[in-house]
C-alpha cells in the first residue's frame, strides 16, 4: 500500500518536476521514499510540532529534519536571533565574537571537547576528526561499525548505514578501493570482536569512530560493556576514540551520549541541534590532538563559510533554550510515553513490535524483541513498517520513510501530539493484522 496523492496534487507535480532536474527529484537520498515507495512530500512551513505540505495537509513531525529541531519548528527566540543576526551581513570569513561564545558553550556543555573548531556539516566534522586523527597518531588503519553512518566521506563509506542501507548498497561507487582498504569495520556491539582486532593490530589503528547511540540503522542501544571496552582498547593502543555525536549530541542527554554513559571520548563529532536548523558542525576534543590543525600543526582543514554567524546565531539560541532546567527530563518522558503508547496499541492488536527511546531519539521495530545488532535490524518485519508508514502519513504522522532511520521528538511535542499519533497508530495496526 503506497499513500494516495491525487495526480493533480501540487507535492505529485514538484516531484514529477523535480526528477527532470535533480537526480531522484531529491537533494538528499533517504527524503526520496524509495525504501517505502510513493511519492515524497514537500513542505511548505512547520510550526512547533506541526509540518504543513504543498496541499495544505498538516502533519505531526517526528522527523525533525533528521534530528537538528530539538525545539520544534520555527521557534520564536531562534528566528529572532537569525533574523537580528542577518541584518549585520550574512557572512565575513573572518573571526566573529559569537563563535567564541560558541566555542565556550560546547566546551562547557561538552567537557571532553576542550577545544573545537566549526565546520557547516557533520560530513564535515567526522571527515576532519578523522584526518586529525590519522594526523595525530600517524597511523592510517581507522575502524567503524556496521550499521553506523557518520557522513559521505569517501573513507566513511564502507558498509554505511542511512540512505545507503535504505538503497540496499553496502557501500558506494566512486570510492577507490585503495581509500576504503584503510577502513575496518565490526559488527556494532560485539565487544569479543573488537578486542580481538585490536589484540592484532591495535597498534595500527589511527582511531575509532563510532555513533554511541546508533540513529542510522534505526535506533541501537550500546550494549553494557561495549563502549567501554572500546575505551580501554584505544587508551591501552594508543588509538583516538571519537564519538560521533552529529545526531546525539543535545539530542539523548545535555552532554550528549557521553554524559549519558559517563566515557569520555578524546573527540567528538557535533552538527544538527548546533545548528538549530542552519548548517553548523563541529570536531574537537583534547587539545593536545585539536592543536595538531593549521594554523598551529601540520594537518590542513578550512571552510569559507565555517562558523557562519547567521548558522552559528540559530545553534546559540537554540544551546540556550536546551539548558533550561527539566529540558532533557521532560523531552525523555514525552519520547518514552509516545513509545509506550505505541507498544500498548502494538499489543492490543496482537502485532509483533517494540519500541525504546533515549532522550529525545527513538526506534520502533516490527519485531518481538529490540534489536541490538545490524543483523537483528535487517531482520524485523520491512513490509509491515511499509505499510504503517503510509498509514500513519494518510492519518498525518509523519515518520521516517525507512524501517532503518531513528525518530525524533521535539519540546513542542504535548499531549495532544501524543494522543493523535497513538490514535492513528492503533487504527494503522489494526489494518495490519
Ligand atoms: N554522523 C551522524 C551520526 C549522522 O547521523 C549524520 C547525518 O545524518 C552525519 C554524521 C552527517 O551529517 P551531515 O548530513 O550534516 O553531513
Amino acid at each position: 500500500m503506497t499513500t494516495t496523492i491525487k495526480p493533480t496534487s501540487r507535492n505529485q507535480q514538484l516531484f514529477e518536476r523535480s526528477q527532470k532536474l535533480i537526480p531522484g527529484g531529491v537533494n538528499s537520498p533517504v527524503r526520496a521514499f524509495k525504501s517505502v515507495g510513493g511519492t515524497p512530500i514537500f513542505f511548505k512551513r512547520g510550526q512547533g510540532a506541526w509540518l504543513w505540505d504543498e496541499d495544505d495537509k498538516s502533519y505531526i513531525d517526528y522527523i525533525g529534519s533528521w534530528g537538528p529541531m530539538v525545539l520544534g519548528h520555527a521557534h520564536p527566540e531562534v528566528i529572532a536571533a537569525v533574523r537580528e543576526v542577518a541584518g549585520n551581513s550574512l557572512s565575513f570569513g573572518a573571526p566573529t565574537a559569537r563563535e567564541l561564545e560558541m566555542a565556550e558553550t560546547i566546551t562547557t556543555l561538552v567537557p571532553s571537547m576542550e577545544q573545537v573548531r566549526l565546520v557547516s556539516s557533520g560530513t564535515e566534522a567526522t571527515m576532519s576528526a578523522i584526518r586529525v586523527a590519522r594526523g595525530f597518531t600517524g597511523r592510517n588503519k581507522i575502524l567503524k561499525f556496521e550499521g553506523c553512518y557518520h557522513g559521505h566521506a569517501d573513507a566513511l563509506l564502507v558498509k554505511a548505514g542511512s540512505g545507503l542501507l535504505t538503497l540496499g548498497t553496502p557501500s558506494s561507487a566512486g570510492v577507490p578501493a585503495e581509500v576504503a582498504a584503510h577502513t575496518l569495520t565490526l559488527p556494532y556491539n560485539d565487544i569479543a570482536a573488537l578486542e580481538t582486532l585490536f589484540a592484532e593490530i591495535g597498534d595500527q589503528i589511527a582511531c575509532v569512530i563510532v555513533e554511541p547511540v546508533v540513529g542510522n540503522m534505526n535506533l541501537v542501544a550500546p550494549v553494557p560493556g561495549f563502549l567501554e571496552s572500546m575505551r580501554a582498547q584505544c587508551t591501552k593502543h594508543g588509538a583516538v576514540l571519537i564519538f560521533d555525536e552529529v545526531m546525539t549530541g543535545f539530542r539523548v542527554a545535555l552532554g550528549g551520549a557521553q554524559a549519558y554513559y559517563n566515557i569520555k571520548p578524546d573527540m567528538t563529532t557535533l552538527g544538527k541541534v548546533i545548528g538549530g536548523g542552519l548548517p553548523v558542525g563541529a570536531f574537537g576534543g583534547r587539545a593536545d590532538i585539536m592543536q595538531c590543525l593549521a594554523p598551529v600543526g601540520p594537518v590542513y582543514q578550512a571552510g569559507t563559510l565555517s562558523g557562519n554567524p547567521v548558522a552559528v546565531a540559530a545553534g546559540l539560541a537554540t544551546l540556550k533554550l536546551v539548558q533550561a532546567p527539566g529540558f532533557y527530563e521532560k523531552l525523555s518522558a514525552t519520547t518514552k510515553a509516545l513509545m509506550d503508547g505505541l507498544k500498548q496499541a502494538a499489543h492490543q492488536h496482537g502485532i509483533p513490535f517494540s519500541a525504546q527511546s533515549i532522550g529525545g531519539m527513538f526506534g520502533i521495530y516490527f519485531s518481538e524483541q529490540v534489536p541490538t545488532s545490524f543483523d537483528e535490524v535487517m531482520a524485523t518485519d520491512k513490509e509491515a513498517f511499509n505499510q504503517f508508514f503510509h498509514s500513519m502519513l494518510d492519518a498525518g504522522i509523519y515518520l521516517g520513510p525507512s524501517a532503518f532511520e531513528a525518530g525524533f521528538v521535539s519540546a513542542a511535542h504535548g499531549a495532544d501530539e501524543l494522543a493523535g499519533t497513538i490514535e492513528a497508530a492503533s487504527q494503522a495496526f489494526s489494518a495490519l493484522r
